[in-house]
C-alpha cells in the first residue's frame, strides 16, 4: 500500500466515520469542513431514526427497505465501535407508531400489506438480532380503534406499531466529534470551505484539494462526503452527476421539557406530513413537513437558507404545534413545558424528483445511494444517517484494498 494520504471532505456522520475507520487502518487522514466543529450540520439536526424501511411504505418494490436494512441493523454496534462507548440510554426504548393520514398517498390497507412484507424481510435478515433491540420476531401490529383513539387525532385513519428505534443525534454528534478529535491519525482542518478538487498528472500525489482560505494540499485519495455541497466538487474532479436529484432543506423543532412527558413517538404516513420523536421522556423532535420545507432545488448545490430566529422562530413553532395537534394530540403540552427549544434543520439529498403528495414521486424511494469512484476519488451519497457507519466501513475497506 503506497497511497496513504487521504483527504476526507465533510465532517458529518459519513466523513467522520470514514476518517476514524481509515485512520485505524493506518492512513494519514485530513478531515476538512467549513464549520468550526465536526458534526455541526445535518448530522446534528435530524431525527435519528435507525431505519428498518417502514418509512418508505410507498415503495411496494421493497427496494428501499432492502437497501436500508443492513446498515440500520448494525448501526448502534458500528457507532459504538467508532465512539468507543455504548449508545444505551440515548436511543428510544418504545416502538414507533406509524399513523396513516386520511390524505396518505397509499391506503391504510396497502400500508399494512407493505409493512407486513417489510417485517418479513427484517425477520429473515441474518443480523436481525443485532439491532438496538432483537427484531428477529418483527411485526407491524395494527392499532385497535381504542389504541388509535388514545394516540391519534382527527386526521388519522389507521395506525401500526413497529419496532423501529431512533438515537438522540445531538448526543451522537458530540461523541463522534470527540472521537474524531481524539484519533491521532486524523488531522482536522475546520473553517475551510472546499472550492475544488483537481486531478494532477505530474507525480505520485494525484489530487489537489483547495479551499477558500488559500488552503491547498495534495492527496493520494479523496473522499467527498460533502452532502449538499458534494456535486460541484464532483464536477470539478471530473465525475458527472447522474440526474435526477433534488436538494431540500427541512426545518424542525428540538426541545427539552422540564418534566418527563408521555407522548408516543409517531410518524404520520405516507406523504408530506410530520413526526414526533420522544427520545427519553424529556428530549423531543417535532416536524411538520409543509412548514419545515424552507428551500429546495435541483441545481448542483442548494445554499444554506437562513434559519428563522426571534418572532419568526416562534411563529414556526406555533405552526408546527397547530398542525401536529390534529394528528398527535398532546404536542402542545410538550411545547408549553419546554425549558430549552431550538429551531434548526438540515439538508436532504435524494435521487428523485417530485412532491411527496404524488405517489409516483421518486422521493418516496431511497435505494440508489452509495459510492461513485473515479480512480482514487470517491464520492459518497450518504443516503441516510442510519446507514452511514456501515457504508463508511465498506468504503474504508475498499480504499484499503
Ligand atoms: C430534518 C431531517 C430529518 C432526517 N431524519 C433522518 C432520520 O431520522 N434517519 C436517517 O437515517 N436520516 C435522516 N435524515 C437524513 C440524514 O440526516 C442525512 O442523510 C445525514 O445526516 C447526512 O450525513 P452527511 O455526513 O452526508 O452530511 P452532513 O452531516 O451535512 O455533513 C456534510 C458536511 O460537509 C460540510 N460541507 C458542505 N459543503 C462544504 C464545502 N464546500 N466545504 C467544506 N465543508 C462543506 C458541512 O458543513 C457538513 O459538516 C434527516 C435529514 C433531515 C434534514
Amino acid at each position: 500500500m503506497s497511497a496513504r494520504r487521504v483527504a476526507v471532505l465533510g465532517a458529518g456522520i459519513m466523513g467522520s466515520a470514514v476518517s476514524i475507520d481509515l485512520a485505524r487502518r493506518g492512513f494519514d487522514v485530513t478531515l476538512i469542513d467549513r464549520e468550526s466543529e465536526p458534526m455541526a450540520a445535518t448530522s446534528r439536526w435530524n431525527e435519528g431514526k435507525i431505519h428498518l424501511g417502514y418509512l418508505y411504505g410507498a415503495d411496494p418494490t421493497l427496494a428501499t427497505a432492502r437497501h436500508l436494512l443492513p446498515g440500520g441493523l448494525l448501526f448502534t454496534e458500528l457507532l459504538s465501535e467508532l465512539i468507543g462507548g455504548d449508545v444505551d440510554g440515548h436511543a428510544t426504548t418504545d416502538d414507533d407508531v406509524y399513523l396513516v393520514h386520511r390524505d396518505s398517498v397509499v391506503s391504510a390497507d396497502q400500508v399494512g400489506a407493505t409493512f407486513d412484507a417489510i417485517s418479513a424481510l427484517v425477520r429473515q435478515h441474518p443480523d436481525a438480532g443485532r439491532y438496538v433491540v432483537d427484531v428477529s420476531e418483527a411485526r407491524a401490529a395494527a392499532l385497535t380503534p381504542a389504541e388509535l383513539r388514545a394516540v391519534a387525532g382527527e386526521d388519522i385513519v389507521a395506525g401500526f406499531r413497529v419496532p423501529e428505534r431512533s438515537v438522540d443525534t445531538r448526543w451522537v454528534a458530540d461523541r463522534l466529534a470527540g472521537a474524531v478529535a481524539a484519533e491521532s491519525g486524523v488531522e482536522l482542518r475546520l473553517g475551510t470551505t472546499v472550492l475544488g478538487v483537481e486531478q494532477r498528472d505530474d507525480g505520485s500525489t494525484p489530487w489537489r484539494v483547495h479551499g477558500d482560505d488559500g488552503y491547498e494540499e495534495r492527496f493520494d485519495v479523496v473522499v467527498n462526503a460533502l452532502w449538499n455541497g458534494r456535486l460541484p466538487i464532483d464536477v470539478a474532479a471530473g465525475l458527472t452527476p447522474e440526474p435526477p436529484w433534488t436538494h431540500r432543506f427541512r426545518l424542525c423543532v428540538f426541545l427539552r421539557t422540564r418534566a418527563e412527558r408521555e407522548l408516543a413517538s409517531a410518524v404520520v404516513a405516507v406523504g408530506p406530513f410530520g413526526d414526533v420523536k420522544n427520545y427519553n421522556g424529556r428530549d423531543f423532535y417535532l416536524s411538520w413537513y409543509p412548514l419545515g420545507l424552507i428551500a429546495q432545488g435541483t441545481d448542483l448545490e442548494l445554499r444554506s437558507p437562513e434559519i428563522p430566529s426571534g418572532t419568526d422562530a416562534e411563529a414556526f413553532v406555533d405552526g408546527v404545534r397547530v398542525a401536529l395537534e390534529r394528528v398527535v394530540p398532546g404536542v402542545g403540552r410538550v411545547i408549553d413545558d419546554a425549558e430549552e427549544l431550538t429551531v434548526e434543520g438540515g439538508f436532504v439529498f435524494a435521487r428523485g424528483r417530485g412532491a411527496l403528495d404524488d405517489p409516483r414521486s421518486g422521493l418516496h424511494r431511497r435505494d440508489r445511494y452509495g459510492v461513485q469512484r473515479l480512480d482514487s476519488y470517491y464520492s459518497v451519497d450518504t443516503g441516510k444517517y442510519s446507514t452511514a457507519p456501515w457504508l463508511a466501513g465498506r468504503l474504508a475497506a475498499e480504499i484499503a484494498g
